[in-house]
């Protein structure tokens, strides 16, 4: 089964102090209007996992890690094995994921499978099926519990395009996070336009209040 879309051979950008290939997993269980990726979440797999393990001991002693996204990863269903056979190469691994398979994140952790995860908190529950074509808050909150008492480092992403989302619902987000004892840094990335998207949209002309939201969130670009 060829599992992976494609692979960016290096990245420092995308895995904290750990130089790494991501691996972009074709498929996906949501659709985000606002996804950069359409081609990865309804294309299929070109790379199989011999060739990317393969890849991964040619780049043994230059990389560090493997950061799994895609499209998303959790739905592979050999991504335990997989990620097994990468380990044992001696590769740190990153998930990427949008938390809808607890179940997946839970397996990876207690398997001692997964370095660091960046999980992506898309929506409050009103929003979830307008925004992501689906999902539920609810398998968030299960994948964010699982991780939060794992000692697996994390952090929580959201992207705000403000056609879509207020800054009313992002500081209820935070404010959820800081509830349920999550007390890192909140990563919110603006949407950028002039890419790609499943669904049709362009840069907002609404003027975010940077100001109001400050207080809640870190800005990544
Ligand atoms: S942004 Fe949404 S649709 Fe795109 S890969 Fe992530 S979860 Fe899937």
């Amino acid at each position: 089964m060829k599992a992976l879309y494609d692979i960016t051979p290096f990245t420092l950008l995308d895995f904290p102090d750990t130089p790494a290939a991501i691996f972009w997993f074709a498929g996906c269980n949501l659709r985000c209007v606002y996804c950069y990726n359409p081609d990865i979440v309804f294309g299929t797999g070109h790379i199989d996992e011999e060739e990317a393990l393969a890849f991964l001991r040619r780049r043994q002693g230059l990389l560090e890690g493997v950061v799994l996204s895609g499209g998303e990863c959790t739905t592979y269903p050999h991504l335990l094995s997989f990620c097994r056979s990468i380990k044992s190469l001696g590769y740190k691994i990153k998930l990427d994921t949008n938390g809808m398979r607890p179940d997946v994140i839970k397996a990876l952790i207690d398997n001692k499978l997964i370095d660091f995860c960046a999980l992506d908190y898309k929506a409050p529950e009103a929003k979830m099926d307008e925004i992501c074509g689906g999902g539920n808050e609810k398998r968030f909150w299960e994948s964010f519990k699982i991780l939060r008492h794992s000692g697996v480092d994390f952090e929580v992403r959201t992207t705000f395009h403000p056609e879509l989302l207020d800054e009313e619902d992002i500081i209820t987000m935070a404010k959820s996070l800081k509830s349920k004892g999550y007390d890192r840094e909140y990563y919110v990335q603006i949407f950028q336009g002039g890419m790609k998207t499943i669904g049709k949209l362009s840069l907002s002309n609404r003027r975010v209040d940077y100001e109001r939201l400050a207080p809640h969130i870190t800005l990544r670009s």
